[in-house]
């Protein structure tokens, strides 16, 4: 077994819509970031990165690269999960929880777990999503910023 742990954050700019978990959310801001700026899914890349012992999705896909300009970040995470896949693991399950105060994702987090579950190539019933808000307090309540924090458990394929 492995365990890995990722977090992120992004900030709101300009715009109409967010992406989380791979899901478009009508908003009045979105993500300001190189990629779409999805936070739960570099979290979970993150959290997969750090189970094999393979650095942070910041080392995988720069920032500074053009290539990932506006990327999608459901890609990003299939590539992940190809490198998870080649190293021998598979996902045992997922938790993740996105922090927003606005806007509220409870109508959304069935859609995100379908999408992340095909992702990983694994069953929906493996991958978990919730979301809270932070009581008011400190940036996420500013509604300034989204975060999330993810926690995979890895099982070896030769053991599946
Ligand atoms: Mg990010």
């Amino acid at each position: 077994m492995r365990i890995g742990h990722g977090y992120d954050v992004h900030r709101f700019g300009p715009g109409d819509e967010l992406v989380i978990g791979g899901v478009r959310i009508p908003h009045h801001s979105a993500f300001i970031a190189h990629s779409d700026g999805d936070v739960l899914l570099h979290a979970i890349c993150d959290a997969l990165l750090g189970a094999i012992g393979r650095g942070d999705i910041g080392r995988h896909f720069p920032d500074t690269d053009p290539r990932y300009a506006g990327a999608d970040s459901r890609d990003l995470l299939r590539a992940v999960m190809a490198q998870v896949s080649d190293a021998g693991w598979q996902l045992a399950n997922l938790d993740a929880t996105v922090i927003a105060q606005a806007p509220r994702l409870s109508t959304h987090i069935a859609a995100m777990q379908r999408k992340i579950a095909t992702d990983l190539q694994a069953a929906e019933s493996q991958v978990h999503v919730k979301a809270t808000t932070s009581e008011g307090l400190g940036f996420c309540a500013r509604e300034e910023v989204v975060a999330a924090h993810a926690v995979v458990l890895l099982q070896s394929l030769a053991n599946g």
